[in-house]
């Protein structure tokens, strides 16, 4: 090769390496502009929402004049209005008059299915502001887990006892498991536990004498094992007898209270001792009729019907109320826990009754409880139940999963229907129409 030729490949070279050189500089300010403008994107998701007032979901006040920043699913900034510099792409909305409180969460629902059925269930929880739910029990579908797995935006998140556990209940509900010996109770305990529900639920209750309910020795041997892999049992329970011996037996959780009488102090004796007992007060219809008119602009007008014919005095009803709120302050000065539930479920036409969250929260607060502790029953407390670590507060790095309401649930527990939003994951639920 003579001097020339190899200078001419150097300098060949030397173009091709320059032109690779560009190509890749061009790349490389390309990406940059990719990750500038998607920064840009990123930004752009953020929205403070000003001047609000906020309900944080575990306390008893209201901090007025505050600003929460969200990102892309998450609350990222929480504070006073005057101390938050909001950057210049932020989206501002101004929230002057409005509250905002986290979106309910209710440790008792039933689901239907398949899933179908379902999605549409959650997206009416979530249309009436209920962010998370808690199936409880008679989930045979794979529809539940898979949802649970992967949520549906404009839906509420589902969690799941999977299949519940009793005696055998002929002509009831078959889709728990109907148990009868201790290898039973264990295995159901096991398959529920494979499955990673995220309670165990059982029954304990003779259905007015019609059936075997399940026995201290089986609810024994079904909470150690639930407990042995770091589940916790819900009981679905009614007579005070059957409350003592699961609370000794060590069961988490209530589902409903006790109904059938007031509880002695013996019980309370037992409760105060209980390392942190959770109660679903789960109240029974008050017996007198409440306002329902908040429903009628929300609701199918055959929905609104059926749910108006149910909503007329009865007395034995009144009387099983004022045993149910006697019990569920007696309760709660013993130091349980009090979560919401509703046990919406498959009576209504149609479906369920998934406004019944704020039903449930009015007839706390008409059992004497304050407004403050049903809004936390529903927010923190459920949340901690069911061992969700990022909701239930309005909070940084919490979800978020929040209602906009025109008034404060505070001042009047049902303000909680006077909603003006509801955010799940950071996104707008879609309320202009009922889901179908
Ligand atoms: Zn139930």
């Amino acid at each position: 090769m003579n001097n020339l030729t190899s200078v001419w490949r150097m300098r060949h070279e030397t173009r091709v390496v320059s032109r690779r050189a560009f190509a890749s500089g061009l790349l490389v300010m390309l990406l940059a502009a990719v990750a500038l403008m998607s920064e840009v994107a990123l930004a752009q998701e953020r929205t403070a929402f000003e001047n609000v007032r906020v309900i944080a979901g575990d306390r008893g006040d209201a901090m007025t004049n505050q600003t929460v920043v969200i990102e892309g699913q998450r609350i990222v900034q929480v504070g006073a209005s005057d101390a938050i510099r909001i950057s210049p792409a932020t989206r501002r909305v101004d929230m002057t008059g409005k509250t905002l409180m986290p979106a309910l969460i209710d440790t008792h629902v039933h689901v239907n299915q398949p899933r179908s059925a379902l999605e549409r269930d959650l997206r009416r929880l979530a249309y009436f502001g209920v962010g998370t739910v808690l199936s409880l029990g008679v989930d045979t579908d794979n529809a539940p887990f898979e949802l649970r797995a992967q949520p549906v935006q404009g839906a509420a998140r589902l969690l799941t006892a999977g299949r519940g556990i009793t005696g055998p209940e002929p002509g009831r509900e078959t889709a728990p498991y109907w148990v009868t010996t201790r290898e039973e109770a264990v295995r159901a305990v096991e398959e529920n536990a494979k499955r990673q529900v995220d309670v165990i639920k059982i029954w304990v209750d003779d259905r007015g004498g019609t059936v075997r309910k399940l026995p201290p020795p089986l609810f024994q041997a079904i909470i150690e094992a639930a407990h042995a892999r770091g589940l916790q049992v819900s009981a679905h329970v009614l007579t005070l007898e059957d409350a003592r011996s699961l609370l000794r037996a060590d069961v988490d959780a209530f589902a409903h209270s006790v109904r059938d009488r007031e509880i002695d102090d013996a019980f309370v004796d037992l409760l105060r001792h209980h390392h942190a007992f959770v109660l679903n007060p789960n109240l029974s219809y008050r017996g007198e009729p409440t306002d329902l008119t908040w429903l009628e602009r929300l609701i199918p007008s055959d929905d609104f019907k059926s749910a108006q014919a149910k909503n007329a005095p009865r007395r034995e009803a009144k009387a099983s109320f004022a045993i149910q709120a006697k019990n569920l302050l007696r309760m709660r000065d013993a130091g349980a826990r009090i979560v919401l539930g509703t046990d919406t479920s498959f009576d209504f036409p149609g479906g369920n009754a998934p406004w019944n969250a704020h039903i449930e929260l009015e007839d706390m607060v008409a059992a004497g409880l304050s407004t403050s502790e049903a809004i936390v029953a529903a927010s923190a407390n459920a949340a901690a139940f069911l061992k969700l670590k990022d909701r239930g507060l309005i909070r940084e790095g919490y979800q978020a999963d929040f209602l906009v309401l025109d008034g404060d649930p505070l001042e009047n527990i049902t303000n909680t229907r006077r909603i003006a939003d509801v955010y799940l994951g950071g996104v707008k639920v879609d309320r202009t129409r009922y889901p179908q």
